[in-house]
């Protein structure tokens, strides 16, 4: 059930809205801006019914912030108001609010409204959804975790939290492909980004694909030694898939991994970083593969033997 906010300091005409809705949706009532506020930001809405006239924050100051804060900018706001008043209603839209009711209600106008506008809300969340989703594998694609490196990176600077940043690489996987064929390819691709993403599902874990057969990971908190240990798992985990390889180059596939462990400084940048990540990865590589490489805190090598 999509849920729905009231603002209404009028109790009246917030619990007829709400009697209106409530058998499509879930409906949650707020009585002041203020809480109106606080509720949004909680980002679970997918509509917010707006009075305009309330006492302390009005409906329009609400309307503004919803509309700066990125939690709640996407969420379509519908005003309500008792007077037909062209004015506001002028106002509201240019606001940014997309439609507008007034009292007295017409319960089948409302329902309409509202429904309309939560199937293009739905409608809408669903191509964003789509546009930072890899079709092969169904974990977020590149330009998901451009968007996430960028925000977590300036998060963990503010925070002076520790930022692990990962690369993966899919080993000798031209020949994988020379051999078995490119569907077949596919396949291991998305078995492999299935098993790496299920071991890193914590909020703080993020994992993308970043092209070809190459994955990124990021992990906020933990010390290097931790996270490394966490990678080492995740290389054992996919070549206890067993899938088999070309077996003039190896029995099973494989992934080579490098990442870096930094608190990040005010002048530190992400590029810097992402290529230590890569420079171990490619250490990786040279050192035969199917291993982990680690820069720690202290720029110190942790490498799988
Ligand atoms: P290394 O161990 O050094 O990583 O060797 P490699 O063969 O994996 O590396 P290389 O970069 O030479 O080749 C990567 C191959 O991955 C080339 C391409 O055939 C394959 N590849 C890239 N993207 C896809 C894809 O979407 N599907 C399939 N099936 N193969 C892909
Ligand atoms: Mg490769
Ligand atoms: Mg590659």
């Amino acid at each position: 059930m999509e849920k729905i906010l009231i603002v209404d300091d009028s109790t009246v005409q917030a619990a007829q809205l709400k009697a209106i809705l409530s058998e499509a949706y879930d409906v949650t009532i707020a009585q002041t801006a203020e809480d109106g506020l606080r509720l949004a930001s909680e980002g679970a809405f997918s509509l917010i019914l707006l009075d305009v006239v309330m006492p302390g924050m009005d409906g329009f100051t609400l309307l503004k912030i919803l509309q700066e804060e990125i939690i709640t900018q996407s969420v379509p706001v519908i005003l309500i108001t008792s007077l037909s008043d062209v004015a506001n209603e002028q106002r509201g839209l240019i606001l940014g609010a997309v439609d507008y009711i007034t009292k007295p209600f017409n319960p089948l106008i409302v329902q309409a409204r509202v429904n309309t506008h939560i199937k293009l809300y739905r409608y809408r969340r669903q191509v964003e959804q789509q546009s930072m989703t890899d079709q092969l594998t169904g974990v977020a694609n590149r330009r998901k975790y451009e968007q996430y490196s960028e925000v977590k990176w300036k998060e963990a600077i503010r925070l002076q939290i520790p930022v692990s940043i990962c690369m993966m690489d899919i080993d000798r996987f031209k020949v994988y492909n020379d051999t078995f064929g490119h569907p077949a390819g596919d396949k291991v691709i998305a078995a492999v980004a299935q098993t790496a993403a299920s071991h890193l599902r914590r909020s703080t874990d993020f994992f993308a694909r970043y092209g070809g057969e190459e994955f990124v990971a990021l992990v906020l908190g933990g010390s290097g030694e931790e996270i490394f240990a966490h990678l080492k798992k995740i290389r054992q985990v996919v070549e206890a898939l067993q899938i088999p390889h070309d077996p003039a180059v190896a029995p099973w596939v494989t992934i080579s991994v490098g990442g870096v462990t930094v608190v990040p400084k005010r002048e530190s940048t992400y590029g810097f970083y992402l290529k230590i990540a890569d420079t171990m990865l490619y250490d990786a590589k040279k050192e035969g593969r199917n291993r982990v490489i680690w820069a720690d805190e202290g720029m110190r090598q942790l490498r799988e033997a």
